[in-house]
């Protein structure tokens, strides 16, 4: 008999240790494993459910977000949920991501996208009434995520009040915290010197300082916001601009500030020139990525994608390959 495992128990085992492993990144800040590692199992799941619908839950990872806020902070509600994005690893994919908005749009032009560096921080929601910062959360489970506020107050470039004067009455900003390396570095030496806590990368040294229960250590730490999206704008009558990036720039208009590297461009073959340019970039860049984000740039087209249960149809986030990939192959302690 093969000792082979069924797609049943093969599945429960990765549900099982992907949630562990998530318990770790998202709520203890901690990874146990590297992304690399963690993005296989997820893939391997996600292949499985492919192949045997039947056997796909509501409670499995893929079908959810991060995880659900702690206790420790108040609960905000997102108005619009916090998605996560779904992840092309190569060329091919890319292309047949292009192919299937196509074929859904029953479109044969080529679609103009918005290209953004995949900052690895984390998402942050940022409401604006009256053009002054009235509440900032984490992402949490996309749902419900931690009230922040206090904290997001002291990141330097974050404006507690919009510039000019035409902002909607209600605005939330949606972007990605994170820590520039230098800063990292910097925290890392002031950490050993006082024999605390050494972070294991930027992202999770940002994580840690963002969700500190007390505000003055978040204050004393070297965060930056670049914003990427929008969520809720009311009055609902308010006039946006038609494409994604427009937004972005009236974005930068009223004081909030964006990764300089974004960009647009036409077609999978303009996406996979953008790749190229900043994988070749990547090291010279003062913060950490982990890839490129791809958005359809037209919101009406936006529109008539829609989602799926756990990320938008219309953007993918293209991985760069794994710079952990060598610890991860000396790593044999996580066999699953
Ligand atoms: P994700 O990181 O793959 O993509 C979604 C996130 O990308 C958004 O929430 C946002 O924070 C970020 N982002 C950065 N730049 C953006 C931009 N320009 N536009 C839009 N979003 C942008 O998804 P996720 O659900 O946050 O996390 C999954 C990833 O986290 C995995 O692929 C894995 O690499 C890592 N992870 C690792 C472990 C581990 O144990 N090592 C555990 C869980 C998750």
């Amino acid at each position: 008999m093969s000792d082979s495992p069924t797609p049943e128990s093969r599945i429960v085992v990765l549900r099982q240790t992907i949630n562990e492993y998530n318990y770790h990144y998202y709520v203890l800040d901690e990874p146990k494993v590297p992304d690399a590692q963690y993005d296989r199992l997820f893939n391997e799941l996600l292949a499985l459910e492919k192949a045997h619908p039947q056997l796909v839950t509501e409670d499995s990872p893929t079908q959810k977000v991060g995880a659900a806020p702690l206790s420790a902070f108040s609960q905000v509600e997102h108005e619009v949920p916090m998605l996560s994005l779904d992840n092309a690893f190569d060329e091919e994919s890319l292309i047949a991501f292009e192919k299937r908005l196509r074929d859904r749009l029953k479109d044969t032009s080529e679609l103009t996208f918005s290209c953004e560096p995949k900052l690895d921080g984390l998402a942050v929601s940022i409401l604006y009434e009256q053009g002054k910062l009235v509440r900032a959360a984490t992402r949490g489970d996309g749902r419900v995520g931690e009230n922040i506020t206090e904290n997001v107050r002291t990141i330097a470039n974050v404006p507690l009040s919009l510039r000019g004067e035409n902002w909607p009455e209600r605005l939330e900003v949606r972007g990605e915290v994170f820590m520039p390396r230098a800063g990292f570095i910097k925290l890392n030496e002031m950490q050993k010197q006082q024999q605390a806590k050494v972070f294991a990368n930027p992202r999770n040294a940002a994580a840690g300082s963002l969700r500190q229960l007390d505000s003055r250590i978040t204050a004393k730490r070297p965060l930056q916001f670049y914003a990427y999206s929008l969520g809720v704008v009311q009055p609902d009558s308010y006039s946006l601009p038609l494409l994604h990036s427009e937004r972005l720039h009236l974005l930068a208009e009223w004081g909030l500030p964006l990764c300089p590297e974004v960009d647009s461009t036409i077609g999978s073959h303009g996406c996979l020139k953008y790749y190229q340019r900043i994988l070749d970039a990547r090291d010279t860049l003062p913060y950490d990525i982990d890839g490129v984000v791809f958005k359809v740039d037209r919101i009406d087209l936006q529109e008539k994608l829609g989602f799926v249960s756990r990320a938008p149809r219309w953007a993918i986030a293209q991985k760069f390959p794994a710079q952990e990939e060598i610890t991860t192959l000396q790593d044999v302690e996580f066999q699953v």
